[in-house]
Order: C-alpha cells, then sequence, then structure tokens
C-alpha cells in the first residue's frame, strides 16, 4: 500500500512499510534457505474418536525450523509462499515427511489403520501429484487408502478444471478428501455436492462459539454445528471438530454427534519424535493396567 502525501501527491513511505517490506523480505529468504537447509518439518496432531479418545489419525502441520529463529508457523510462511511460488516445493517436501512419519508411526502396535491428513494450497493441484504421491506411497508401502487430502474452499473456488481432475483423480485412486475450515465461506454447501467430499471439518470458530458468549449465542451455535452434522452425514461425509480445547467442548461435540475431533485438548501438534515417545508411553501405560 502507498500513501499519497497531501501537499504534491507525490509517493511516501513510512518507516512501518518499510518495516513491512523488509520483514517480507527476510521471510523469502528464510523459506529459500529453508527449502536449501531442508528446514521445513511437518509436525503432527492426533485426531481422536469423539466416542471414546482413541487416535484415529494424525494431522501434519508445516512448521519452518529455523536455526537461529526457531519454529516459524504457517501463518507467517503460507501466503507469501503463494505469492512467490514456492508453495508447490514445500508442499510436496512437507508432504514427503509427513508420509515418512506415519510409516514410523505405523510401526508401533495399534496404530496400522491411522490416517495422515496433509493440508494443500489450492496451486499444489499440479498434472504430477497423482504420480509424486503414489511413488512415495509405493515408497513406504502405505496404502492410498490412509491418506485425506485437506483443502480449503480457495481449492474449489478457483474453478479450474485441471486442479477438479487432480482432485478426481486423487479420490478415484482411494485417497479420501476432507472440506477445511468448514462453514467459515461463502457457499460451502453446495461443494459437499458438486466435489468428491469424504470429510467435513467443522472450522474452530464454531467449536470456540460453543462455550463462549451468551447462552443464546452457545444455544444458536449447537443448532448450526447440529445442522453442519446432518447435512454432512446425509451427503455421506464423516464429521471432524477443530480446535477443541475443554472436555466441555469434547462432551457437548460428541452430544451433538460429530464423529472425530482434534485440539490442544487430546494433544498440540508436535514433532514425529515426541509424537513416538507419546503413544510408546501410552501404549505401556496401558500394559501396566492390564498386567
Ligand atoms: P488448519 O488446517 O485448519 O489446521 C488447524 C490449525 O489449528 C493448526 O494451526 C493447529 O495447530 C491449530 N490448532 C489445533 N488445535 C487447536 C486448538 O485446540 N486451539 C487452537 N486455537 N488452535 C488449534 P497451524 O499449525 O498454525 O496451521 C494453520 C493453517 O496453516 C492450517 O489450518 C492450514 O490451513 C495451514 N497449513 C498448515 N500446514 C500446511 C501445509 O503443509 N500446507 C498448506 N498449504 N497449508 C498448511
Ligand atoms: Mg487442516
Ligand atoms: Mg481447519
Ligand atoms: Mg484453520
Amino acid at each position: 500500500a502507498r500513501k499519497r502525501d497531501g501537499k504534491n501527491g507525490m509517493l511516501v513511505f513510512d518507516a512501518s512499510m518499510l518495516d513491512t517490506a523488509r520483514e517480507r523480505h527476510e521471510m523469502e529468504q528464510n523459506i529459500e534457505a529453508g527449502l536449501k537447509e531442508d528446514w521445513f518439518e511437518a509436525y503432527l496432531q492426533p485426531i481422536v474418536s469423539l466416542a471414546d479418545g482413541r487416535i484415529a489419525g494424525f494431522e501434519a502441520l508445516m512448521r519452518l525450523n529455523h536455526p537461529e529463529k526457531g519454529i516459524l508457523p504457517p501463518a507467517k510462511i503460507i501466503g507469501i509462499a503463494e505469492e512467490t511460488g514456492t508453495i508447490a516445493r514445500i508442499g510436496e517436501r512437507v508432504l514427503e515427511k509427513a508420509i515418512g512419519h506415519l510409516a514410523r508411526l505405523t510401526r508401533l502396535e495399534g496404530t496400522e489403520t491411522t490416517y495422515l491428513a496433509v493440508n494443500f494450497s489450492p496451486l499444489q493441484f499440479e498434472e504430477t501429484l497423482p504420480h509424486k504421491l503414489a511413488a512415495l506411497l509405493l515408497k513406504h508401502h502405505i496404502s492410498p487408502a490412509r491418506i485425506v487430502i485437506e483443502i480449503t474452499e480457495a481449492v474449489l473456488m478457483l474453478d479450474n478444471p485441471d486442479v477438479h481432475a487432480v482432485l478426481k483423480q486423487l479420490s478415484e485412486f482411494g485417497c479420501r478428501i476432507a472440506l477445511d475450515d468448514f462453514g467459515t465461506g461463502y457457499s460451502s454447501l453446495s461443494y459437499l455436492n458438486r466435489f468428491p467430499v469424504d470429510i467435513v471439518k467443522v472450522d474452530q470458530s464454531f467449536t470456540r462459539s460453543l462455550t463462549t458468549g451468551t447462552a443464546d449465542i452457545r444455544r444458536k451455535s449447537r443448532m448450526l454445528i447440529k445442522g453442519i452434522r446432518t447435512i454432512s452425514h446425509q451427503m455421506g461425509c464423516t464429521v471432524v471438530a477443530e480446535g477443541i480445547e475443554t472436555k466441555e467442548q469434547w462432551e457437548l461435540l460428541r452430544k451433538l454427534g460429530l464423529d472425530f475431533g482434534q485440539g490442544y485438548l487430546f494433544s498440540r501438534p508436535m514433532p514425529i519424535e515426541n509424537m513416538l515417545l507419546m503413544l510408546e508411553m501410552e501404549s505401556e501405560a496401558k500394559a501396566t493396567h492390564l498386567a
């Protein structure tokens, strides 16, 4: 954004704009370095069955692990990476890591059928994607049925026949498609009928509004979620709630008939090593309990 100087109409930049430009340039450099030095990581967050809290799958969430600046979250990366076009390369890297992680997790007992959900930017749906994904799955002996492709309606709104063809191919290959952040966009409902959607992920703002605000807001939130759940189930989709932070929210969402959930209550997103440790400790605790 440029600012116009009142007096003579000249374009002037102020300090905050310079800061923004500098920050942006710095982030572009972080991204390039991250690709070159292999700093991109796929953190994992469990997705649990709301009925019994058992882990059904994991969502892979991108992090840039910068040796000096620490962990940079996707909010700082994705917008810029989409503009500069590096998002496709980043996405590929994260996908590769995440599938490697799923293979490692699978060696633990009880995780053989867990699924992996990966977020995809609209710009990642290139013609070569199905082939690349297939090669990765083959390499790690993982069935396509264990992969969930998470998209937002931004992907569908593109209305690009090539993108739709890739989605259809992935779906026919056996992967499932999840519609992320459902309920926040424009015409979400029509997408359920026009695209091969298998999973609806109810945006975390709905979860939050279940337990905050006035009694009236909370009541209406329950009705909205119930409506989304009913329509989704009728369309043959399973429903995942995002952003569950309290037991009260878990209990409400379970009663509202949602199938799965994820959130800080169950676990924060974490590196694969921590996830392996956590799962090993849990299964040991169970073993001692049973003995
Ligand atoms: P998303 O796919 O909707 O992912 C859920 C976000 O909510 C994640 O933020 C997660 O850390 C956060 N979250 C999980 N549980 C809770 C909770 O209980 N409370 C709260 N307040 N937040 C919770 P994160 O990791 O910062 O990712 C933000 C967004 O960035 C994602 O939203 C997704 O749209 C995008 N993203 C993440 N990884 C990738 C990727 O590999 N590729 C692409 N294209 N986008 C990605
Ligand atoms: Mg997601
Ligand atoms: Mg989401
Ligand atoms: Mg989100």
